[in-house]
C-alpha cells in the first residue's frame, strides 16, 4: 500500500514513512493511494474475532511493510492497556446502541489510536536509530492519551500545548501529573486553534521540522485514523444481525468520523455518518446547507470538541473532490482569502447522501444527560451526549443507530453534575490524581517564544 498527500505533491511513501511523516511535506494530509473493499464474506468472518485480532486483520491490509508478527505484538500490547475484556463494548440503552470507547488509560476515545501510535513511533525509532520530539495540540484528550502513550519511552519527548484553563481540571492534571523527563506540558493563554495554529506554523518551518526530528500525535497523523476505522467494523460486528446502520459521531476535528466514512467507503454497510458538534458548528452547518464559513471558537460543556478549524476535514475534502488536489488547494486559498469555501450543488448532493448533521446546544446537551440518566441510569459524558441527542432527534425511521461514546462521564463531571444534579462517581485512576504534584509551562500564544522552548528543551 502507497501513501499519497491531499495537496498532491509527494512522491508515494509506504505505511512506516507515512506514519513518521505526520502532515505531508507539501502541507496536506496523508492518504492511502486506494481503499481496501471488504466483501459480506470476510465481514461476517470479522465479526466472529476479538478487538486486538480484528485490527490487526484490518490494520495489516494498510501497513504491508510491517512485518506481520511485529505489527501483531505491537497491537496486541496496544490493546492490553484497556481494561475491558471487549476493548470497546457495544451496549444498548433506550433503544440506542453505545460504544464505549473509553475504556484505555486516560479513559477518552484518543486512547485506541494513540497506545498504537506510541507503540508505533517506539518500534519504527528503533528500527531507524533515531530520536523524535513529538510536538501537539489539544483541548484536552489528545494530550493526555499522547501522554500517556509516551511517557517514560526511549528516543521520544513530547511536548504537549493546550488551551490554558480551557480544558476541564481533571483533563489538565492527565496532563500536568506525568512528571517523566521526556513530557513537557505547555499552557498557552489562548484557544485551542491557537495552539494548533502554532503546532502546524512549526511543522510546515521544514528546517526546524528536520532538525528536531518533530512528529505529530495530531489527528492528522494516518496511524490514528486507521486505528480508529478498526472500532466501526467490530460495533457493527456486535450487532444482534447484520444490518444497516447509522453511526452518530460527537465531532470536533473530523479525525473520529472520517474514520467512519473510511469504513463506509471500504463497505462496511454504514447507512449515514451522523456529524454532531456543539455550538462551534462549522461542520454540520457545511452538511446542512453547504456553509463552509469559519466563526469564533466559543467555549462550551464539550470542550474537547471546541474547534472551527477541523483538520481532518481536508481528508473528506479530497474525495469530495474527486481525488483531484488542485482542487483541493484552490479550496484552501479560497478559505485562507475568504473565510469560507463554497460547494457545488452537485458536492452537496453527495455531502447529504452521506452524512446527517446536527448542531447541539448547552441546553440540549444538558437535557440529554439528564434525561438519559433518568430513564436508563446510564450516564453520558457531554461529548456523547451530543451525538446521542443527534440520533434522538435526526434519526426517526426506526433504523438502528450506534452512538459513539467518547469519554467516560467522570472526565467532565462539573458538565454531568449540571444536567443530572449529582457528580459522577469517580473511577480510581482519577481519583488517584487529586493533589499530585503537577509540571507546567504557561506561555502566550507568541510562536516564536514557544520555539524557543522547545530548541531548549529537545533532545
Ligand atoms: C477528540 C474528542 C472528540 C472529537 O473527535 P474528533 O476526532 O476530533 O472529531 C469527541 N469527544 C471527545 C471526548 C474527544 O476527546
Amino acid at each position: 500500500m502507497k501513501y499519497i498527500s491531499t495537496r498532491g505533491n509527494i512522491a508515494p511513501i509506504g505505511f512506516k514513512d507515512a506514519v513518521m511523516m505526520g502532515l505531508a511535506t507539501d502541507g496536506g494530509l496523508i492518504l492511502p493511494e486506494s481503499i481496501p473493499q471488504i466483501d459480506r464474506e470476510t465481514l461476517t468472518a470479522w465479526s466472529k474475532l476479538s478487538y486486538p485480532d480484528l485490527a490487526f486483520s484490518i490494520i495489516s491490509l494498510f501497513a504491508d511493510d510491517i512485518p506481520k508478527e511485529d505489527l501483531k505484538e505491537l497491537i496486541d500490547r496496544s490493546y492490553a492497556s484497556f481494561d475491558h475484556d471487549e476493548t470497546t463494548p457495544l451496549i444498548k440503552k433506550n433503544g440506542v446502541y453505545i460504544l464505549e470507547l473509553f475504556h484505555g488509560p486516560t479513559l477518552a476515545f484518543k486512547d485506541v489510536a494513540l497506545q498504537l501510535l506510541g507503540n508505533l513511533f517506539e518500534y519504527l525509532l528503533k528500527e531507524r536509530g533515531q530520536k523524535m520530539n513529538i510536538l501537539g495540540a489539544t483541548s484536552g484528550d489528545t494530550g493526555s492519551a499522547a501522554i500517556a502513550a509516551v511517557r517514560g519511552k526511549k528516543n521520544i519527548d513530547i511536548f504537549i500545548l493546550h488551551p490554558h484553563l480551557k480544558t476541564s481540571p481533571i483533563q489538565a492534571r492527565q496532563m500536568t501529573t506525568v512528571l517523566d523527563d521526556n513530557v513537557h506540558n505547555i499552557a498557552v493563554k489562548g484557544t485551542f486553534d491557537d495552539c494548533q495554529e502554532i503546532v502546524k506554523s512549526l511543522f510546515n518551518d521544514l528546517p526546524f521540522k528536520e532538525k528536531y526530528a518533530l512528529g505529530a500525535v495530531n489527528s492528522i497523523n494516518w496511524a490514528r485514523v486507521l486505528a480508529q476505522v478498526v472500532y466501526y467494523f467490530y460495533a457493527w460486528g456486535r450487532l444482534p444481525q447484520p444490518q444497516e446502520v447509522t453511526f452518530a459521531v460527537p465531532t470536533g476535528n473530523f479525525g473520529d468520523i472520517f474514520a467512519g466514512y473510511l469504513a463506509k467507503r471500504m463497505g462496511l454497510p454504514i447507512k449515514k455518518l451522523l456529524l454532531a458538534t456543539n455550538e462551534n458548528n462549522i461542520l454540520s452547518r457545511f452538511v446542512a446547507s453547504g456553509d463552509y464559513s469559519l466563526g469564533e471558537v466559543v467555549q462550551t460543556v464539550s470542550p474537547s470538541m471546541d474547534i472551527q478549524l477541523a483538520s481532518n476535514f481536508e481528508r473528506y475534502l479530497f474525495y469530495l473532490f474527486d481525488a483531484k488536489p488542485e482542487r483541493v488547494r484552490a479550496a484552501f486559498d479560497e478559505l485562507r482569502q475568504t473565510g469560507r469555501i463554497v460547494f457545488s450543488a452537485k458536492e452537496m448532493e453527495r455531502v447529504q447522501s452521506e452524512f446527517l448533521s446536527c448542531s447541539v446546544g448547552e441546553r440540549e446537551t444538558l437535557e440529554t444527560i439528564a434525561s438519559f440518566c433518568r430513564e436508563t441510569g446510564y450516564i453520558l459524558d457531554p461529548h456523547t451526549a451530543v451525538g446521542v441527542h443527534g440520533a434522538i432527534t435526526r434519526v426517526t425511521d426506526g433504523s438502528s443507530v450506534i452512538c459513539l461514546a467518547t469519554a467516560h462521564p467522570a472526565k467532565f463531571g462539573e458538565a454531568v453534575e449540571k444536567g443530572t444534579g449529582f457528580p459522577p462517581p469517580l473511577p480510581s485512576q482519577l481519583a488517584a490524581l487529586e493533589g499530585l504534584a503537577t509540571r507546567c509551562e504557561v506561555m502566550d500564544p507568541d510562536r516564536e517564544q514557544i520555539k524557543r522552548y522547545l530548541q531548549e528543551k529537545a533532545r
